[in-house]
């Protein structure tokens, strides 16, 4: 079925494209009329590894035959596994799995407020976050959410957040008050139109959390599981969050979130306090093992800089050919924003017209999240085109 009109029985809070993609094998997709695509979104930062790896597909095949379910009543030894996995990647101590990013940074909030009170013994609960910052659909984390048009008809909100200008070191000076818990943030922007943090900005936000006692959460949900060239994006910063969230890329297209904290601020979840019936179930669980263990051995975040190296380049020609409308390229690894002078909505649906999928990051900003297995021919072949479509329009 060839779908360009809003499903009847589905809500219309999509924005759906006019296509219905039935298959992925690497980078390609196709669509129900056999058209082909090269994904260059990784269905927004999730498929780092392609569609259908086969090393993920043989693991996801394996469990699906001996046990998909069980409650987190018993343990799970693949959440374990996958835990000590993201400790030592992370220098972190101890993970809660979820089942997606909102959740996770649902988590991440509750985890906050309660060590606060509880571990600290203060009655603090404010958490500061960004203008333009994304952190998901949840009441709480559209409301730390930097954005007014994901809170629009929602009031009202909970209480207990402040947002304020990113990059802005006196912004957030004055918005710590004696409520104040943590401060959270992403380190791209991506929903918000990939702005990077700076480094020197990041590193006084930990100075400032040090000297108030403040948690320092970092929203890796798109940044992370090698997305930015590390395996977290706070790795390019020299600083050290007392938690993390993550989901997108974390299950390869299998729905897992997560948060990974400090032995210390984990303390804060004690038995009752927090919870989810399917949380790193062993299927869940396993496509984060397989994920994680692809890419250490296939090594992955080489292949990230490689592919980052190529897609700049090209990226710089682009430039050089489209004075007029491209402004600046910017982002980290594989999370890259081409600000345009125009709207980026046209050349974007143009490019999908020729078979290649990208996003938009806000109105006037191409996101481009190729996968991590991308060659450096796709990447000619994407740029190729967004260069056409911006000769068009
Ligand atoms: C996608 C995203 C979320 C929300 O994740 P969902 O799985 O859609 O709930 C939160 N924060 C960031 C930074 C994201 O990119």
């Amino acid at each position: 079925m060839h779908t360009t009109t809003a499903p009847v029985h589905l809500m219309n809070n999509y924005a759906r494209w006019p296509i219905s993609l039935v298959k992925g094998q690497g980078n390609q997709v196709w669509d129900d009329q056999g058209k082909q695509y090269l994904d260059f979104t990784s269905g927004i930062a999730v498929t780092s590894l392609g569609h259908v790896p086969p090393k993920l597909t043989a693991k996801l095949h394996e469990q699906l035959d001996t046990l998909w379910h069980c409650s987190n009543l018993v343990h799970v030894p693949q959440q374990e596994i996958l835990a000590e996995k993201l400790s030592r990647l992370s220098g972190l101590d101890q993970a809660f799995f979820c089942n997606s990013g909102a959740e996770a940074n649902e988590g991440l909030i509750k985890l906050a407020r309660r060590y606060a009170q509880k571990i600290k013994g203060t009655d603090r609960y404010e958490i500061i976050s960004f203008e333009q910052s994304f952190h998901g659909r949840t009441l709480a984390t559209l409301t730390a959410t930097g954005q007014e048009k994901v809170k629009d008809g929602f009031a009202p909100l909970p209480q207990g957040f402040v947002t304020v200008p990113y990059n802005d070191l006196d912004a957030v000076k004055s918005a710590i008050t004696d409520k104040t818990c943590a401060i959270m943030l992403e380190l791209v922007q991506g929903e918000g139109g990939v702005h990077p943090a700076e480094e020197a900005w990041v590193k006084a936000l930990r100075e400032l959390c040090d000297a108030h006692g403040l948690l320092l959460l970092i929203d890796e949900i798109q940044t992370g599981i090698g997305r930015t060239g590390t395996w977290f994006a706070f790795q390019h910063y020299d600083v050290k969050p007392d938690a993390i969230s993550l989901a997108k890329g974390l299950g390869s297209g299998f729905p897992i979130g997560a948060v990974v904290a400090t032995k210390e601020v984990a303390a804060a979840f004690a038995p009752g306090t927090h919870g989810t019936t399917f949380g790193g179930n062993p299927l869940a669980a396993t496509a984060g093992i397989a994920t994680l263990a692809t890419m250490e051995e296939e090594q992955i975040l080489e292949r990230v800089a490689h592919i980052h190296d190529v897609l700049i380049k090209e990226l710089e020609k682009l430039k050089a050919e489209h004075p007029d409308k491209v402004v600046t390229v910017r982002g980290k690894g594989l999370l890259l924003g081409v600000e345009l002078t125009i709207p980026a909505g046209e050349p974007v649906a143009y490019a999908r017209e020729k078979g290649v999928i990208m996003l938009m990051a806000g109105p006037q900003v191409v996101r481009l999240l190729p996968s991590f297995v991308t060659t450096d021919d796709e990447v000619k072949q994407a740029i190729t085109v967004l260069s056409e479509a911006l000769s068009q329009v």
